[in-house]
């Protein structure tokens, strides 16, 4: 079904197709770079130009491993949310809070009608674009969790806020499919921090993708996946992207009790562990999802961004998952 839409977008992928859920790890230059910028101790083209440098860098080794749906890494980023919430209309930057273990960032405040401002990603998007012929994704975060990661002082509750933000999602996307991306992962790791909201975060999704042609990843990482299962389905999109390389077993379990209808990335490299994978590990987590779902429908990737791993291990760790698919493929002949 998904293959056949992947074919009409142009896209002819090989079985398990591989790609990575969006960040990598920033160089030493980048980071120094970055801390100078907030003191205005560089200029934003002196940085804009070893962004580039470092996002190229990751395309070049993308293409080296030969990964086949590319990311442009995230170089230019700090929190997922906040990169949005900061160029938005509508927010204004609220105190530091963490979340998420030891992640600190500062939660966003909605304080009027947020607005699209204009192509956030889609520059970025056209231009790791022209440094390579395989497809490089889009990326956004989803409406529902930039509202959960901010604080609510202008809508009337968090659906309407969450709406109205979808809304403004749906703007970015059409501008970056308009830029010729065909394929784009929705970032929702908050997704089930309130099952009970899945049906308006579901509503939500909706109205950013509904009509507009591309193939759709939602990738969860947080997600406690079993609250919000299998109503995680009615999200009207191709690819659920999950989180599985420690609970595989458990989740394809549940698979068989409620069959899974979408394609799934199936999150086979732990991104937070130091140790890189072997191949055999990588190879046993593929063939336990190729036991529950048709091979066709299963992508391979990291169970989240790379960020956190060091240049070093985000390339061993990937080539170990490129070796053990390319074996998987052998296999499957
Ligand atoms: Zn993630």
């Amino acid at each position: 079904m998904s293959r056949e839409k992947l074919r009409k977008l142009g896209l002819d992928l090989p079985l398990f197709p591989t790609s990575t859920v969006g960040s990598f790890p920033k160089p030493d230059y980048l980071v120094e770079a970055r801390a100078k910028a907030t003191r205005n101790a560089i200029t934003r083209a002196e940085l804009d130009g070893l962004e580039r440098r470092a996002t190229e860098f990751w395309i070049r080794l993308q293409e080296e491993l030969e990964v086949d749906v590319l990311v442009d890494g995230e170089q230019y980023r700090g929190d997922m949310v906040a990169y949005f919430a900061e160029t938005l209309g509508g927010f204004s930057r609220g105190g530091l809070v963490r979340s998420y273990g030891n992640r600190y960032y500062h939660k966003p405040v909605i304080t009027g009608e947020v607005r699209w401002p204009g192509p956030v990603t889609v520059d970025w998007w056209r231009w790791t674009q022209s440094l390579t012929s395989r497809p490089v994704k889009g990326m956004l975060t989803g409406p529902y969790t930039i509202m959960d990661w901010s604080f609510n002082d202008h809508y009337p509750d968090r659906k309407a806020a969450c709406l109205a933000l979808a809304r403004e999602v749906r703007k970015e996307l059409e501008a970056l499919l308009e830029a010729g991306a065909k394929i784009v992962q929705i970032d929702e790791p908050a997704l089930s921090v309130r099952p009970e909201e899945l049906p308006f975060a579901v509503e939500a999704m909706h109205t950013a993708v509904d009509g507009l042609s591309a193939y759709y990843i939602v990738h969860a990482c947080f997600v406690a996946f079993d609250t919000i299962y299998p109503g995680l389905l009615d999200l009207p999109v191709d690819n659920l992207d999950l989180a599985i390389s420690h609970s595989a077993l458990d989740l394809l379990a549940t698979f068989e009790k409620d069959p899974f209808t979408k394609d799934l990335s199936l999150g086979v490299l732990d991104v937070h562990s130091h140790v890189v994978e072997s191949v055999d590990e990588v190879r046993g987590r593929i063939r336990r999802g190729a036991g529950v779902l048709p091979a066709d429908r299963i992508w391979v990737d990291p169970d989240c961004g790379l960020k956190t791993r060091t240049v070093e291990e985000s390339r061993g760790k990937l080539a170990a998952m490129m070796a053990a698919v390319r074996s998987a493929r052998t296999e499957a002949g």
